[in-house]
């Protein structure tokens, strides 16, 4: 079966698939005992959170003091009772007490001062009634498709559901989320196109702690960025003997605690990846019973009439194998988690090579196996030593220890949005963990607890056409339903897509702004407010932009925002943060929103990418400072201020989350004249305390004395679930043939819907993209050039080149010059006659695009290659700690983007320095 996408709906997913039966029974978590104190230490208090600075959803113990009546936030800890981090957080996640008690943070309601210029930090302070009504009178001419909401980086790991619905209950089918392009789409929907997870940082889990031989490939951030989990299991398979092995142009965090460190040219650990996958499938290291039985691997393929790679399908769509006891080609259920039963119900035993000289019906075919060999071919360790600058001998090794270790495995990294050719990385990445049959076991790729709950759930609900799609679909089904209900012009009453689908199908293919998945992203924003699209023989506009908790001025190239927030169909932008990050300063109105650490979350959530199935949630530590809102009930009154009345947002949250539209209005209006502040929010967390309670077979009491207690309430541990519902070997991935798909599904429905036949991007095996740094351009390169990189510092931020929380950047500033400097390998910086803290001009050479930076000298950087830590560079003079701090990296990295998703290309391009 192939998915079809856009036009995919939830219904026809779900009747189009089938799933093998599990079965097991949870344990229940009976090491949980109420009495006692909390805490050796005990100090005033203690309260449970979950922490807000990356998507490891660490769990947090936090120490609250309390004086004459008034409470104060001591000291931010991990939760020893969380398997996830224990009682460790990192230095990031301890300083965000500094967000709560920080003398910039935006306290009342903000209105731009009449006269003033978007860009200005020009506001007065206003009531909330005042901010309602601003938005109600500037939108009264704005449609609902002219909006857009940017949901940000806590919209991405908490808000998902809430704002779909929001979107949904004002008609507007313009969704942008903040990390999809740098990161989530881009990092991952190569490795999502493999084993068909979706979830933001915590699809598949890297099982550190059991593996013996540890490869990361451009992955420093999982341990260096810092994940405190993944550094935790980390150190502890290091301590255990683990191999660690680091491709990386630059002496990562990760390299520092290696084995061998490798320094690959920036833009090659494609041509590695192929060059090891050859070599494990030339020497037969993979494991054959597997591949048989849980991949597509054994399915049959020939050449179409575009001479391109194709599965033999019968008329159901049902894939074919060569059943090794009867030599006869069989047909397979077109979804299971297994390919041992053919769709007649008799065992098969597929063979993973077709014979030499195979045919079918007069047709030649060979199995998926057979032609990814084929294609790695040309792919020579000597061919990728040649680029990559490791030898021949030295791939050979990697791949031979890789292949021979006991439970190896790849680090894939997050951070995505680098070359062009980062998805097809992700997916062979993905091959050779998967050509091991190291998935979902111990000491390789496993899947997160609350994650593997969610699959189950969807399976479980398979046959329910009335499932709430918010609440009952995981994974990439879920990423086609959302990308279907964008794409499609009947989602709305009115008529109108999303302008990122418009912009798609009204621009060439071949134009450098076309993406084939664009949604979620800004590609295509620009065209709508310049415009440019049509829509009903009318311009189809973008007037009106809503931005929460999410800073594009930075982490976009520079100048897209400003060009867009500035521009004159741009009739109002309105910001929710809590701190005045550069994006504010371009409001209309401002909206403050409280802080993690003074509210109570609307809903308890699983434990991130825990293993172990955890609920988590979050408690007020301290009464909030100031009159602020939480996202779910601006989202409440905002639908009231667009729509004229807040029922559209509980109809949607009904039928999109399953929650009782009746109940949740009847409790938020008791809540509401109990005085409560922020009444929807805590009546969706009273209905949730509810539901999950029933799950569990206890009383919401009960699960709210554990959550407020120990700070989390176990449900299974890891072990438990992979032996019962290990994904693929006992439960089918959420791929649409629900097996490892080596043959991709997903790039194969694209190419053909767009017809995009021998464009390596599209290829359904893997291929080699090279990195073009320098096109067209074979000449040395200048003594003054070099290759660009960036990354995370540990410090700062969690992703990409954004900066949502700068009062963390003036905790780096000890280590500022590696911190913030420009790192210059120590030969280059001595010819070019740079030292320490010279400044320089750096100079994107395909772009011109120049900033200033402050050299590092070191040896730890290839010397053709310059370095720059993200999360610098902010502009907005109210920010009084990371004011001009360090280099802004969205100044130097180009508006350029790969035609998958729309993935910047942040790194593809060579820079220039000369003295400043
Ligand atoms: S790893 Fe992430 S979630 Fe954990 S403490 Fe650090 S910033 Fe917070």
């Amino acid at each position: 079966m192939a998915w079809q996408f856009p036009k995919m709906t939830r219904r026809t997913f779900l009747k189009s698939t089938s799933v093998s039966a599990v079965g097991a029974t949870l344990y229940h978590p009976d090491w949980i005992k109420l009495a006692g104190p909390t805490h050796p230490d005990a100090a005033d208090h203690f309260a449970h959170s979950i922490c807000n600075y990356c998507s490891s959803f660490c769990s947090l113990r936090i120490t609250v003091a309390e004086k004459k009546g008034k409470q104060r936030i001591m000291k931010l800890g991990g939760n020893p009772n969380s398997t996830l981090n224990g009682d460790k957080i990192c230095a990031r996640g301890q300083s965000g007490l500094r967000q709560v008690y920080s003398a910039n943070r935006i306290k009342t309601p903000l209105i731009r001062v009449a006269g003033s210029k978007r860009g200005e930090m020009k506001f007065r302070s206003a009531t909330w009634e005042e901010a309602w009504d601003y938005i109600a009178q500037k939108s009264k001419s704005i449609k609902p498709w002219e909006w857009t909401v940017y949901g940000g980086w806590s919209t991405c790991s908490f808000y998902v559901p809430h704002t779909i619905a929001f979107t949904s209950a004002i008609q507007c089918p313009n969704l942008i989320t903040s990390p999809t392009q740098n990161c989530v789409f881009d990092g991952h929907l190569g490795t999502n196109s493999m084993i068909g997870n979706f979830v933001v940082h915590g699809e598949n889990i890297e099982d550190y702690e059991n593996s013996d031989y540890i490869l990361s490939i451009i992955g420093n951030a999982c341990i260096g960025g810092v994940s405190t989990c993944r550094a935790v299991r980390f150190s502890a398979g290091k301590e255990k003997g683990a191999k660690v092995v680091v491709l990386d142009p630059r002496a990562s965090e990760t390299a520092a605690k290696a084995d061998e460190w490798y320094a690959i040219k920036p833009g090659t650990d494609l041509d590695f990846t192929l060059a090891m996958l050859r070599e494990m499938m030339n020497n037969g290291w993979y494991d054959e019973d597997f591949l048989v039985s849980h991949s597509n691997m054994p399915f049959l393929v020939r050449k179409n009439a575009h001479n391109a790679w194709e599965l033999y399908l019968s008329a159901q769509k049902e894939p074919a194998v060569i059943d090794a006891k009867s030599g006869q080609v069989v047909f397979l259920p077109a979804f299971s988690n297994h390919n041992l039963q053919g769709s007649n119900g008799n065992s098969v035993t597929p063979l993973l090579r077709a014979p030499q000289g195979f045919t079918h019906n007069g047709e030649a075919m060979l199995t998926v196996f057979d032609a990814q060999h084929q294609e790695l071919q040309p792919y020579t360790p000597e061919w990728a030593a040649a680029n990559t600058g490791i030898s021949a001998d030295d791939i050979r090794k990697i791949a031979r220890e890789f292949s021979t270790a006991k439970s190896p495995i790849v680090i894939p990294g997050w951070s995505g949005a680098r070359y062009g050719n980062i998805q097809m990385l992700r997916r062979v990445q993905a091959m050779i963990q998967t050509l091991k049959g190291r998935l979902d076991v111990p000491g390789g790729w496993i899947f997160g607890g609350d994650y593997r709950e969610q699959v189950r759930n969807m399976w479980a609900q398979k046959d329910n056409p009335k499932a709430p799609p918010l609440a009952s679909l995981a994974g990439m089904p879920f990423v086609y339903w959302s990308a279907n209900a964008a794409a499609n012009p009947g989602t709305h009453d009115h008529g109108y897509p999303a302008w990122a689908a418009v912009h798609r199908d009204q621009t060439p293919k071949d134009s450098p702004d076309w993406a084939a998945f664009p949604f979620t992203t800004e590609v295509g924003l620009d065209s709508a407010i310049k415009g440019k699209l049509t829509w009903k023989g009318a311009p189809y506009l973008c007037k009106a932009i809503l931005l929460n908790g999410t800073n594009p001025m930075r982490d976009a190239p520079e100048g897209f925002w400003q060009e867009a927030f500035t521009h004159p169909n741009m009739e109002l932008v309105v910001v929710m943060d809590v701190m005045p990050a550069d994006t504010v300063a371009y409001a209309d109105v401002v909206l403050p929103e409280l802080t993690y650490l003074e509210r109570d979350e609307p809903a308890i959530y699983g434990n991130g990418v825990n293993p172990d199935n955890m609920l988590i949630t979050r408690y007020q530590a301290i009464p909030p400072a100031y009159d602020n809102v939480i996202l779910t009930d601006a989202f409440l009154k905002l639908t009231e201020v667009l729509t004229g009345s807040s029922e559209p947002y509980y109809q949607s949250v009904q039928a999109l989350m399953g929650i009782p539209a009746a109940r949740l209005k009847a409790l938020t209006e008791k809540k509401r004249a109990q005085g409560i502040q922020n009444p929807f929010t805590m009546a969706l967390r009273q209905m949730d305390f509810e539901a999950k309670a029933k799950g569990l077979g206890i009383t919401p009491q009960k699960l709210d004395a554990v959550l407020r207690e120990k700070g989390v309430y176990p449900v299974a541990k890891a072990d438990e679930l992979i032996a019962n519902y290990g994904m693929p070997r006992k439960m089918a991935l959420p791929t649409p043939s629900g097996r490892a798909e080596f043959y991709s599904n997903l790039y194969g429905q694209l190419r053909e819907q767009f017809g995009l036949w021998d464009n390596p991007y599209f290829s359904v095996l893997a291929t080699h993209i090279p990195a073009d740094c320098r096109p067209g351009s074979k000449a040395p390169m200048a003594d003054d050039e070099f290759y660009f990189t960036f990354g995370m510092v540990p410090v700062v931020s969690h992703c990409s080149p954004n900066n949502d929380f700068q009062p963390l950047v003036s905790i780096s500033k000890f280590r500022g010059d590696i911190y913030t400097g420009l790192w210059v390998h120590s030969q280059r910086a001595g010819k070019l006659g740079l030292k320490e803290g010279d400044k320089v001009w750096v100079t994107n050479q395909l772009t011109q695009q120049k900033a200033e930076a402050s050299v590092h000298v070191t040896r730890l950087v290839r010397e053709d290659t310059v370095f720059l830590y993200s999360g610098y560079g902010d502009q907005n003079p109210a920010l009084t700690h990371g004011y001009r701090m360090g280099t802004a990296l969205n100044k130097i990295t180009p508006d350029f983007i790969e035609p998958v998703s729309g993935g910047f290309r942040s790194q593809e391009f060579t820079v220039r320095l000369e003295r400043a």
